[in-house]
């Protein structure tokens, strides 16, 4: 009697560990078929919003994927840390030259060196690549009795640091704490290596004075500077955005592209970059 009771239980402790395995078995498989169905739905998901965040992409800017890329790339891993007081030193993408962006918070570093040439004659100099750009703008206004007399062009980060200096003194004198006053001249005079300038990639037309959006030249340029390549890059509407004073004379080389995008939008290079603070 005894040998078959613990038969029984022998039998009895056996089933229940096998009926254990294979319900812990079909447990186990049960959850692995859903984790595996979660991640198909999660990779369907993100790949559905990559694919239509990409064609609004594509939409928006008309541009072709390597592009977008190349300026979102540039955007978020150049253009992430600057500020007035801890600018970020750029560099420049290769691919993406013409929309480097320079102001109060992004520069280029004290030893940048441009290619430079001197345009239509004058002793104004630009980056050779867009030197010959402006000269194809230049020739096309005169070509309708319109004069895009080379002004400003290229200036060192020396003489930019000089002019700079000069501005704050010129607002501490009035009053104003070192800090305010850097602040405020920074919106009249860029800190050195936040000029485009100091990348000779804008050209001052004419003269430096507000009355220039009076002007044939003016008018002309409004309307198809964007066809060369080139934007009005400080507009009256957008100073909180640019924190630069209005400069109708103030004309920078974007490429033809971005430059038709940016008009037809309104946008300014920190717009269309995505990097507003
Ligand atoms: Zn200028």
């Amino acid at each position: 009697m005894m040998i078959e009771k613990k038969d029984k239980k022998i039998i009895y402790v056996l089933c229940l560990v096998l009926a254990l395995t294979i319900a812990f078995s079909a447990g186990i498989i049960s959850s692995k078929n859903n984790e595996n169905h979660n991640e198909q739905g999660n990779k369907n998901t993100t790949l559905e919003v990559s694919e239509k965040q990409t064609q609004n992409t594509t939409q928006a800017t008309e541009t072709t994927n390597e592009t977008t890329n190349d300026i979102v790339t540039q955007a978020t891993t150049v253009y992430e840390l600057g500020t007035i007081n801890n600018p970020y030193i750029i560099t420049i993408n290769e691919s993406q030259w013409h929309l480097t962006l320079v102001n109060s918070s992004y520069r280029i570093p004290d030893t940048y060196e441009p290619d430079l040439v001197a345009v239509c004659g004058s002793e104004e100099r630009l980056d050779r690549k867009i030197a010959l750009e402006y000269e194809k703008m230049y020739a096309a206004a005169l070509n309708e009795g319109v004069y895009l007399t080379p002004c400003s062009g290229y200036r060192s980060y020396e003489l930019q640091e000089r002019n700079y200096n000069n501005k704050i003194k010129f607002f501490e004198n009035q009053g104003y704490s070192t800090e305010d006053a850097k602040v405020k001249a920074a919106t009249i005079i860029m800190p050195p290596g936040s000029s485009e300038h100091n990348l000779g990639y804008a050209m001052d037309i004419v003269c430096v004075e507000e009355w220039f959006e009076n002007t044939d030249e003016f008018r002309w340029l409004t309307e198809n500077a964007a066809d060369y390549g080139f934007i009005m890059r400080y507009p009256k509407d957008k100073q909180h955005i640019t924190k630069v004073i209005y400069e109708p004379w103030h004309w920078r080389y974007v490429g033809i592209e971005a430059a038709k995008e940016m008009k037809e939008k309104n946008l300014t290079l920190e717009e269309y970059l995505g990097v507003t603070e």
